[in-house]
């Protein structure tokens, strides 16, 4: 299969104009301008598939349930919302979480799955996917818990299998050193929610025996200068979620520093409970108006910065940089065919600002994973039934 476009972004090199994708046993074989594509899109680009570094897809039906409502309030309410509902309800909005995210462009998710329903979603659909299982210390024994949990979990080559210790003010340290420790002796990756709102008030320096390059810190909007230097001493890779921390009011993270000191830095949208939904366009617009707000500067973040870490720098945020992330011979064959025709972005000055300004889930024409297409414009609308049924449910406590 080989597709071409006014614009292919490889990511890792320049910007290639009336370039094609030659796609071969599900890897990228040749990124080119000389190819002859059986396909192609005008007014588009080809991208790689975006990359939601965080997500709780079972969240899917909560968009702003409990808007406006102060940080622990707000949690205690989904706790609530979230206590009548059963495997079953969690799984019908992990199905609807995935069709959203490849009919949004993105290619691979990194989810913290609290009923361990997302592994089970992303493969019926052909979502590539770190699965993260969350744990919390009122669970008794997490630690116990997790290595059935992990057993448990559908093998298959699209499933990352990994664990969440939830978060500092959730999880003891005694059993953030175990779930870590059993992370590592099973080679696994690890991701946690840290420093996000006025809850985490615990020293970071507590969770330093833990943290490493196989941990991702999710958020980091309290990060003063000497949490980032410990956090880039000990290579630890972060998330950025724009949307949800401006929405839940606890500020936002201080991206231009965290990039200053080397950290790995992706992008996610978190729960839509949150970030309203899984758009990583609008979360990439999010990223850019709230970092040049906050430095008042407007080369605080770049469009092709966030583009990055929407993408390659997200990829190895979550530790599969070597597979996905560019368009690049040997990667998997993930990407995104994004139409701007009816756009203000065209003629083109500059195809990246044009994606990152203009993209949005209804200009996605076609994603593909692992080679194989996973969402075509021109099929059919997805069932939005179940997902609205769980919601109901929600609403009726
Ligand atoms: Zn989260």
């Amino acid at each position: 299969m080989i597709l071409g476009a006014d614009w292919v972004l490889p990511m890792d090199g320049p910007p290639v104009r009336d370039g094609a994708v030659r796609i071969e046993g599900g890897v990228v074989a040749e990124v080119s301008d000389r190819l002859q594509p059986d396909r192609h899109f005008a007014d588009a680009v080809i991208l790689p598939g975006l990359v939601n570094a965080h997500t709780h897809l079972e969240y899917g039906s909560m968009s702003a349930m409990g808007d406006g409502l102060p940080f622990s309030p707000w949690i205690e309410q989904l706790i609530l919302r979230k206590s009548g509902l059963v495997r079953d309800d969690y799984l019908a909005q992990s199905h609807a979480g995935v069709h959203a995210c490849l009919a949004g462009g993105v290619t691979t998710i990194a989810d913290c799955s609290y009923a361990d329903t997302v592994a089970e979603a992303a493969i019926a659909q052909g979502l590539r996917a770190i699965v993260y299982l969350e744990a919390f210390s009122d669970q008794g024994d997490p630690a116990g818990l997790m290595a059935g949990r992990l057993d448990a979990l559908p093998s298959h080559p699209l499933i990352t299998p990994g664990i969440s210790p939830h978060a500092p003010y959730t999880v003891t340290t005694e059993h953030y050193q175990q779930l870590v420790a059993l992370a590592r002796a099973r080679g696994i990756p690890v991701a946690t929610h840290l420093l996000e709102s006025e809850r985490d008030i615990q020293p970071l320096a507590d969770l330093a025996g833990v943290l490493g390059p196989d941990t991702v810190a999710i958020h980091l909007v309290r990060a003063d200068s000497d949490a980032i230097s410990l956090l880039a001493g000990l290579g630890v890779p972060a998330v950025h979620c724009p949307r949800s921390n401006a929405l839940l009011g606890c500020g936002t993270a201080p991206v231009p520093e965290l990039l200053d000191a080397g950290l790995a830095l992706g992008l996610g949208t978190d729960s839509p409970a949150s970030a309203l939904t899984f758009d990583m366009w609008d979360e990439m617009r999010a990223a850019i108006l709230l970092a040049r707000a906050r430095a008042q500067r407007p080369d605080a973040l770049s469009a092709e910065r966030v583009l990055r870490m929407a993408t390659v720098d997200g990829a190895r945020a979550i530790g599969l940089g070597d597979s996905i992330g560019s368009l690049a011979p040997h990667k998997r064959a993930d990407l995104t065919v994004l139409d701007l025709s009816a756009t203000p972005f065209l003629p083109w000055e500059d195809p990246i600002t044009a994606a990152v300004y203009g993209g949005t889930p209804d200009r996605v024409l076609l994603t593909i994973v692992d080679g194989q297409i996973r969402f075509n414009r021109d099929g059919g609308a997805a069932d939005t039934e179940p997902a609205r049924r769980v919601r109901a449910k929600m609403l009726d406590r």
